[in-house]
């Protein structure tokens, strides 16, 4: 189960979908190695059981065609940038060797998203320290990490790069679907479920950075070092 191309590390089960759903149906269809890792298993949230739930992010992973999900299980609505919840994040990075780790961006509303940037950064750093806690697995640290922006910080966050995800587009939709507890309305309610706050802003993001990139649908991404070029003429995209 060991050396993935790619995880995908968000705080709560959907994040991943909502954020990077399209590019990692993307990397999955070219046949890359994808571990999707969950910090909590967001038993906060008033809808669904802890079972359905579970049962739920399996199911959207297989529609991404994502082979390996699981849960970190921290605890959902408090997390904190401390060794506790810095470890069993060192022994996942540690087991599942990812080359690339995809992350929350550090600017953010929810204090759990924020959290969760400052955590999978540290215990990336962490794991590739010999000599740091060895009962958790031979030290190994990812290559490179790339920061997610949330939907609604898409419109102030500049992007380092913009993945075209638009052939991918209904993929993403229904690996979000999947998770029906937490986005159907249950009879006799009346306000807003998430689904109805959900999709547009997620929408209106993809299109934003779509748009910056003259495509229907991106998702944006940031890299705090600067993207290695080694061929200008093969650079993609248009400046008009
Ligand atoms: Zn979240």
């Amino acid at each position: 189960m060991a050396d993935f191309d790619i995880a995908a590390i968000f705080a709560h089960p959907d994040d991943a979908e909502l954020l990077v759903g399209g590019s990692l149906a993307l990397e999955a269809s070219r046949g890359r190695r994808i571990a999707m890792v969950d910090l909590t298993r967001g038993e906060s949230g008033t809808r669904g059981t802890p079972e359905t739930r579970a049962a739920e992010a399996a199911e959207a992973a297989r529609i991404l065609g994502v082979a390996h999900r699981e849960s970190v299980g921290l605890p959902d609505g408090c997390l904190a940038v401390t060794a506790e919840h810095k470890d069993p994040l060192v022994e996942a990075l540690r087991r599942l060797r990812p080359a690339v780790v995809l992350l929350q961006h550090w600017e953010q509303r929810h204090p759990d998203h924020v959290a969760a940037s400052r955590l999978v950064y540290d215990a990336s750093f962490l794991a590739g320290l010999r000599n740091y806690r060895p009962d958790l697995g031979a030290a190994f640290r990812p290559r490179k990490l790339l920061y997610v922006p949330s939907t609604t910080e898409a419109a102030e966050v500049h992007p380092t790069f913009v993945v075209d995800v638009t052939s991918v587009w209904e993929t993403k939709v229904k690996a979000i679907a999947a998770f029906a507890s937490q986005f159907a309305r249950t009879a006799g309610e009346t306000v807003a479920v998430p689904l109805d706050l959900f999709r547009p802003s997620m929408e209106v993001a993809a299109r934003r950075y779509g748009q910056r990139i003259g495509v229907e649908f991106g998702e944006g991404f940031v890299t705090r070092e600067p993207l290695t070029v080694s061929d200008l003429a093969s650079l993609r995209g248009s400046s008009f």
